[in-house]
């Protein structure tokens, strides 16, 4: 019959873009399993709407609309100069100016970069705010760096990159390795090159010159806010539970302390060094002071707190029993392994805080076995949402309260759930968020873009 036929359609159609998404992008493995788990959800999409394909809205929605490779030099403290590699993806501007943070960590490249601009195109849109997508950094390595070290390299970046941002073009926020310090700093810098005082250019910047209250909090409390919505959903909450939260950066942090004001109780928090099991509950403010005051490694935490456990190795922490997983620190850090020892464990649900944490085998694993699955596209969209409210009391020169952005924090994250699990009953694949957020991000994108012309 027709469904059927344009079902086979919709499928060669989707695989024959991928391929050449693969063949374009070489050896870019995070971007290719990036676009693959998305255009995997749209088939039921293409199919019942064939002007997508005519429009040929895949190919143009895996293309960046512009992509900005550039040369950091700086200088140690030692008198060393140095070069690192600096990275902006213009995805999509479809439905706002390009919008998205800046990572610095070693292990940043081209595949990184753009699997985290495309990632950002479905979240953004899901937000329901006018932002569209894109994301940057540098291979930089903020560790053991000396603040002078950290302040020049961030003066660098921002030299180069202030050709090609605005608030109306494209506006950076953080990212790992980016916060509140280095966004200050390449604020400066932007001012210095371009003239007058622009708050909106950069988002999650200091409380004293336009950032927002709660900006700081926004991904981990929005995570949580999410995952508690599904939990309700099937008659489960945060009360009681016991989770383990991976990371110990900004969105780990204040996933952590939502959770633990929703009650539960956090058992285990790692870094890249290792992870800490506390069976009694992680002491937030310990882990705040080591991480974001001291820079310390997350073992100190044992020093202070000799009942607690450190274990050598990250990916260890998913082998701690636990009602509620939230991967907070990086990509793929959940692969099959670890979804195995959650299953066997009992795990009951799954949210994603970092950006794709989760492998697709690990994430078959936990369909496979019915376990309640957030996607960090919409379960980390928290972070954006506030940069966009940022945004807003910039253009308007007001601030609001924490409490006022805090409600409307919850109010997105409960519209994202919402928007997730009725595309996802609307395409014949009900409860399943992955493809719900994927559809829901997706439609408000591509029929913008066709509204907009073959651009
Ligand atoms: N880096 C965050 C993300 O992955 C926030 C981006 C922003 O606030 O622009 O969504």
């Amino acid at each position: 019959n027709i469904e059927h036929m344009h079902t086979q359609e919709s499928l060669n159609y989707m695989k024959q873009v991928y391929q050449t998404v693969k063949e374009r992008n070489l050896y870019e493995t995070e971007f290719h399993q990036a676009v693959k788990e998305v255009f995997d959800s749209l088939v039921p999409v293409l199919a019942k709407n064939p002007h997508y394909r005519k429009q040929a809205i895949l190919e143009r929605i895996a293309e960046p609309e512009r992509t900005i490779t550039f040369r950091v030099p700086w200088v140690t403290d030692l008198g060393e100069v140095k070069v690192n590699r600096g990275f902006r993806v213009q995805f999509n501007s479809a439905i706002g100016p390009y919008k998205g943070g800046l990572r610095f960590h070693p292990s940043v490249n081209a595949s990184i970069v753009k699997f985290l601009g495309f990632e950002q195109i479905f979240k953004n849109s899901l937000t329901g705010q006018p932002i569209g997508a894109g994301k940057g950094g540098a291979d930089f390595d903020p560790k053991g760096k000396s603040d002078g070290e950290v302040m020049r390299f961030c003066q660098s970046f921002m030299s180069e990159l202030c050709k090609h941002i605005g608030p109306d073009t494209d506006v950076p926020a953080g990212d790992i390795g980016v916060g509140a310090r280095e966004i200050g700093y390449m604020f400066g810098q932007y001012k210095k090159m371009q003239g007058g005082f622009v708050p909106g250019v950069l988002t999650g910047k200091g409380l004293d010159y336009g950032g927002s209250l709660a900006r700081k909090e926004a991904t981990g409390y929005g995570t949580v806010y999410f995952v508690e919505e599904m939990l309700k959903d099937n008659a489960l909450s945060f009360q009681n539970s016991t989770v383990t939260v991976s990371g110990s950066g900004n969105v780990s942090v204040y996933a952590m302390e939502k959770t633990q004001q929703l009650g539960g109780k956090v058992v285990a928090c790692s870094d890249s060094s290792g992870y800490i099991y506390d069976k009694r509950g992680i002491d937030l403010s310990t882990i705040k002071r080591l991480k974001e005051e001291d820079n310390k490694r997350i073992d100190e935490y044992v020093t202070e707190h000799p009942e607690a456990l450190f274990f050598e190795g990250s990916s260890g922490i998913w082998s701690v029993p636990c009602d509620i997983a939230l991967p907070c620190a990086t990509q793929n850090e959940l692969d099959e392994m670890g979804a195995k020892i959650l299953v066997a464990n009992g795990v009951a649900a799954v949210g994603e805080g970092a950006n794709m944490p989760v492998t697709q085998e690990a994430y078959e694993i936990f369909l496979d076995n019915n376990i309640l699955f957030a996607p960090g596209k919409a379960a980390n969209a928290g972070g954006v949402s506030v940069s966009a409210l940022e945004m807003a009391q910039n253009s308007a020169r007001i601030a609001w309260t924490f409490k006022e952005v805090d409600e409307k924090l919850q109010v997105i994250m409960k519209r994202i759930y919402r928007d997730s699990m009725e595309a996802a009953k609307e395409y014949d694949s009900p409860g399943n968020l992955v493809i719900g957020a994927n559809i829901a991000g997706f439609v408000k994108v591509a029929d913008a873009m066709i509204s907009q012309g073959v651009i």
